[in-house]
């Protein structure tokens, strides 16, 4: 029998493909399903379920591993725009992101403190300007359901998502659509978590500021959203509000932050088609992304090779369709390794433990092999632990981050891309 819940989820999920009727048409399926449901009583012995897995079709070719290029940044930093943010002016943030390298930078600020007017406030501040890190068109939609980032490469109008914020979610959905804007999931467990509907969102907050212990309950959501057949890309984000005052008269109780949770803390990296604020978004829609505990800690790279041929074929991220044959997949660290070390790589599938492997040398490489199924979806992700990497413009966040190194996206098979 089908459920009255699974039946009302079909129509929404049909809803979202043809806004402008959806008057019209839920009205409509509202009285189909009121027949459905009651004629279903007497076929329940021949139940069908409608979800059951099946062969997907065609997949959309995977795209080039070799054709783009790593950029790091964060996704989730307050201003002076944000009334609980201190020292932290635009020009502050994005002076240091410069000074650490980082490539692209989303200031998000509490859309609630300007009333939704985040165009006239953090985009219009004349210090929102680089000539080197990308400046992503953000802001942090602070909701009474809880908060979610909004990323653009350009302007959109913001003030509607704000507007929308209390509504049901078809509404916030629907909304959200026309402005053309990627939406993610903050803090998603704890204090003000998402309340709303994954289905909303492109991207999930993985990791939250240094403190890695405290993104347990996040992960398994994530984990949980991924196995439910959510392509979700998981990203990370510091939520730092606070900077380093300029005198010491001018320190606030929270000056110490800015040690120990600051820009960086922990650092997205995405591999973009080009340095450009739209790849970059692009990226992190398409799951090729993953979070290192700060901007000098090695970059997790998680590869596949479906044919055993030797060369990866696929990378976190990208989806394709399980042949039956072994694959070989390999966890790669690149950047700053510590080459006396171990590194510990456990790999997750379907939510589950797959295995842990060790890792050393100055590139260290984990390869394993499994046979994904040729029937239903499954994915791999991988977290690494190890040495912290120093540092230094925020050394407090070692102690915060513990061993966590970093983690990948998963690596996906039969997903359905209209999910
Ligand atoms: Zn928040
Ligand atoms: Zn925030």
């Amino acid at each position: 029998m089908i459920s009255h819940e699974l039946l009302k989820n079909m129509i929404l999920k049909n809803t979202r493909k043809i806004a402008p009727f959806k008057g019209i048409i839920y009205t409509g399926l509202l009285a189909i399903m009121a027949c459905c449901t009651s004629s279903s009583v007497t076929a329940q012995s021949g139940h069908v379920n409608p979800w059951a897995p099946v062969e997907v079709g065609p997949l959309p070719p995977i795209a080039s591993l070799n054709d783009g290029m790593w950029l790091k940044g964060d996704l989730h930093v307050h201003s002076i725009h944000s009334k609980d943010a201190s020292n932290n002016s635009v020009a502050k943030i994005i002076s240091f992101s410069k000074s650490v390298g980082m490539d692209y930078l989303g200031i998000t600020d509490h859309d609630n403190h300007v009333n939704g007017d985040v165009a006239h406030n953090t985009w219009a501040d004349p210090e929102f300007k680089s000539d080197s890190v990308l400046l992503l068109y953000s802001a942090e939609w602070t909701t009474t359901r809880g908060h979610g980032n909004a990323f653009s490469a350009k302007p959109y109008d913001h003030q509607r998502l704000y507007d929308v914020r209390d509504q049901r979610d078809v509404v916030v959905g629907a909304v959200k659509k026309e402005l053309g804007i990627h939406l993610s999931a903050n803090h998603p467990s704890g204090k003000d978590h998402f309340g709303f509907s994954y289905d909303m969102v492109e991207s999930i907050e993985v990791w939250n500021s240094a403190i890695w212990s405290k993104n347990a309950n996040a992960i398994m959501i994530w984990d949980d959203m991924l196995s439910s057949g959510r392509k979700l890309t998981g990203r990370g984000g510091s939520d730092s509000h606070h900077g380093t005052p300029d005198s010491p008269d001018k320190a606030t109780k929270n000056s110490y932050q800015a040690k120990a949770n600051y820009v960086g803390t922990p650092t997205t990296w995405v591999f973009a088609k080009a340095r450009t604020s739209q790849a970059v978004i692009d990226a992190l829609t398409n799951g090729r992304v993953s979070v290192s505990a700060n901007p000098y800690a090695p970059r997790v790279e998680f590869y596949a090779d479906l044919d055993q041929d030797g060369k990866m074929d696929m990378m976190m991220g990208d989806n394709a369709k399980a042949t039956g044959k072994p694959v070989r997949f390999r966890v790669q660290l690149t950047g700053n390794t510590s080459p006396d070390s171990t590194y510990k790589v456990s790999v997750v599938k379907n939510g589950d433990p797959f295995g842990t492997f060790k890792a050393t040398g100055k590139t260290p490489v984990v390869e394993f092999t499994d046979a994904p199924a040729t029937l239903g979806r499954t994915y791999y992700r991988v977290v690494v632990e190890g040495p912290p990497t120093a540092y230094p413009q925020v050394p407090g966040s070692m102690a915060l981050s513990g061993n966590m190194v970093g983690l990948s996206n998963p690596i996906y098979f039969n997903f359905d891309p209209n999910f």
